[in-house]
Parts: C-alpha cells; sequence; structure tokens
C-alpha cells in the first residue's frame, strides 16, 4: 500500500514536470547562443499541424521598444501564415498553453497571455504575416519532450 501510494506519487511528479509548465510569464533578459529544444520542438508541431515556415532564434529588443524579445533567448516562434490558418494557430496555441509553458500568443493586433487572456496588442508590429508564440523557462526546456 505505501509502496503504491510512493509510486503514485512520483509518477505525478514526473507527469508534472514533462507534460505541465503552467503558463506564467517569464521575462526575457539577454541573448542567448540560440533556439532552445522546447521551441524547436514546438515549431516542428505547429508547422506540422499548419503548414508555414518558421523562424526562431534572433538577438534582439522586441521591435520599438527596449525590452529584450523571447526571440533573444530562442524561447519564441515565429510561424509564418495568415488569415484563418493564422487564427487557427493562434486559437491552438491559447488552447494548449497552460499545460506546455506558452506563456504569449500573438497575431493580426491580438495578443493572449495568462494573465489578461486575449486583447488588443498595441506594438509596432502587427503580426499580420505571422503568429508569434512565446514558451516559458520551463516550455522552453521541455515543450513536447513527452511526444
Ligand atoms: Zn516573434
Amino acid at each position: 500500500m505505501r509502496f503504491a501510494l510512493l509510486f503514485a506519487f512520483i509518477t505525478a511528479c514526473l507527469m508534472k514536470s514533462v507534460h505541465s509548465c503552467g503558463c506564467e510569464y517569464n521575462f526575457a533578459t539577454s541573448c542567448s547562443d540560440g533556439p532552445t529544444e522546447g521551441a524547436k520542438r514546438l515549431a516542428k508541431h505547429f508547422t506540422e499541424r499548419f503548414g508555414g515556415r518558421t523562424e526562431i532564434y534572433n538577438c534582439r529588443k522586441i521591435e520599438g521598444s527596449s525590452t529584450t524579445s523571447l526571440h533573444a533567448e530562442g524561447r519564441a516562434v515565429d510561424l509564418y501564415v495568415t488569415g484563418a490558418t493564422g487564427r487557427e494557430a493562434f486559437d491552438y496555441a491559447v488552447k494548449i498553453a497552460c499545460s506546455n509553458g506558452i506563456q504569449e500568443a500573438i497575431f493580426n493586433r491580438r495578443i493572449w497571455t495568462s494573465e489578461l487572456g486575449e486583447h488588443d496588442y498595441k506594438g509596432v508590429n502587427p503580426h499580420i504575416d505571422h503568429v508569434h508564440i512565446g514558451l516559458n523557462k520551463c516550455g522552453a526546456k521541455s515543450f513536447g519532450a513527452a511526444s
């Protein structure tokens, strides 16, 4: 009985570490050396589902601001799809966000974060030609690792 409980506990912990990164927001602070494994797997997962091409790593600030972009830490994927497909990819990202460490999605002047939900995006880049999907630090390590 005690072993069964211990086993259940360990399994739950393992499942949590692999499957549930939550969707809390981790700001980027400085440039890393390339794309994270989680972002590479996210790019593959989304292109298999929605087509398009992707870009991940780019050592830069957010356009029109002094805030370091998640792309600078290799934690964001830009998926180049537009129109209804873009909206579908955005909705899908939001749907799976909080169990996979997705902390933000941006498309067509709209942004989703767990804190504020979906609302208008006022950034300089309107994100009409691509969907931006950002991972928190946990997601950047483990997105898609189990599959
Ligand atoms: Zn982006």
